[in-house]
């Protein structure tokens, strides 16, 4: 049996006619050795955010339902752009949407999760020999509809269906040499990592790295697909492997970096300080589908304390109105937004067995004159929420500071 290959080539690989070409050629090597091949293509260029601005100039909150109608005619460009242009290599080729290539997901409009893939259409297209192209970022949910899976998500579409379809790798080309010790746009001497476990590649995810969409690093972990990433127009790219473990001599304390600007800081002032009034805020915004990421709360005043927390922008609007009913139903203070914040974050498994990263992380800031407003921490990564301002400033000295640049020769 000839062997499966999944591709999937992001906004920026298929941006202009000309990339839509050379990422097709990319496919078409693939498939001349003899190889099964499907691919993910995403909306070109930057058509997604355009397609949601469109959508707010016509009505500031736009109902979910339609808005994922409209991101996902972008990959649907996408898809029959690079099937037309297989075809006119003389290479036989399907697009397919998502509900077309069998990908069902639950029912949460704009942040969907895969629940299933029946993979029967795209057997029978590869069967005929064709190269198969699939729409990342969109699934058929059970009322019939489409939804999409949250920014970034044809790197879900494309891990999932490597678990699927049980390709031997997953290769996701992208706009750069792979995963780096940090954004290399942000931090010129970055580092290309050879090898990165899940674990790490799913906080770095998780911390703002936006590379990899960190639900399909869980994915990638729980049905054991290896994935590479490359660059989608340099053959000789080795890439990053992203796998289950690192042989443990490769491993430094310190793996990477990262920054988040998507974030927005809340502060629900005088909650009352008795039991289950965590609980309550908590759930209403669960309820809203708002996913909440760093919490603390203060000391108590007298009979009531304030809670902070983070939520990512695109959030914002149904955690505002989720809060309204938490301040009417449980009578708290005023509740304060802070838009300029951001989270940078440290990442390593190395952080398992050595101690003094905080330590190192916190002086390493304040000696850069950088305030830490919230802390959190994981097993194997540590965020601090900071001002918007010192962002790039703060992931730069912690870059230096944990000694991740580029080795000179
Ligand atoms: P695509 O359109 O291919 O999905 P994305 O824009 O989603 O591409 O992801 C690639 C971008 O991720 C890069 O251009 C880079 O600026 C950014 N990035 C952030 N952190 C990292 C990192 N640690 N390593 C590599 N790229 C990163
Ligand atoms: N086009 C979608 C986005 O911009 C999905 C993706 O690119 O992965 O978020
Ligand atoms: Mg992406």
């Amino acid at each position: 049996m000839s062997e499966l290959i999944v591709m999937k080539f992001g906004g920026t690989s298929v941006a202009d006619p000309e990339k839509i070409q050379r990422a097709a050629e990319r496919a078409i090597t693939h498939r001349k050795k003899g190889k099964k091949v499907v691919v993910v293509v995403s909306a070109p260029g930057e058509m997604t955010d355009e397609l949601i601005a469109l959508a707010r100039r016509v009505a500031p909150s736009p109902d979910p339902r339609e808005l994922d109608m409209l991101m996902a005619t972008g990959e649907q460009v996408g898809i029959s752009l690079f099937a037309i242009a297989c075809e006119a290599r003389g290479v036989p080729a399907t697009s397919l949407t998502g509900p077309q290539a069998g990908i069902f997901a639950d029912a949460k409009h704009t942040k969907a999760k895969i629940t299933q893939i029946r993979p029967g259409k795209i057997h029978q297209e590869l069967k005929r020999g064709n190269i198969v192209i699939v729409a990342g970022f969109q699934g058929l949910n059970p009322r019939r509809d489409i939804t999409t899976l949250g920014r970034g998500g044809s790197d879900l579409t494309a891990v999932a269906l490597a678990a699927a379809l049980e390709a031997r790798q997953c290769e996701i080309y992208t706009d750069v040499h792979g995963v780096y010790t940090a954004d290399p746009r942000l931090v010129p001497d970055a580092r290309l990592i050879a090898r990165i476990s899940y674990d790490e590649m799913l906080e770095l995810a998780g911390a703002g790295a936006q590379v990899m969409q960190s639900r399909s690093i869980e994915v990638a972990k729980k049905y054991g697909v290896r994935i590479q990433v490359a660059h989608a127009f340099d053959k000789h790219s080795p890439g990053t492997w992203i796998i289950e473990e690192v042989p443990s001599m490769e491993e430094a304390v310190v793996t990477g970096v990262a920054l988040d600007r998507n974030q927005i800081k809340v502060t629900i002032r005088d909650v009352p300080d008795k039991p289950g009034m965590a609980a309550d805020v908590f759930d209403m915004l669960g309820k809203a589908n708002v996913n909440v990421d760093m919490i603390i709360q203060s000391a108590a005043r007298g009979q009531s304390n304030d809670i902070s927390f983070t939520v990512p922008k695109d959030d914002h609007e149904s955690a505002i109105k989720a809060l309204e009913t938490v301040q009417r139903r449980l009578k708290t203070g005023s509740i304060e937004h802070n838009v300029n914040v951001a989270k940078v974050s440290v990442v390593g498994v190395g952080m398992r067995s050595h101690s003094g990263v905080a330590g190192k992380m916190f002086r390493t800031l304040a000696d850069n004159s950088v305030n830490i407003q919230m802390i959190a921490t994981s097993e194997i990564k540590i965020s601090c929420i900071i001002e918007n301002a010192d962002g790039e400033k703060a992931l730069r000295v912690l870059h230096k500071a944990f000694g991740l640049e580029k080795r000179r020769p």
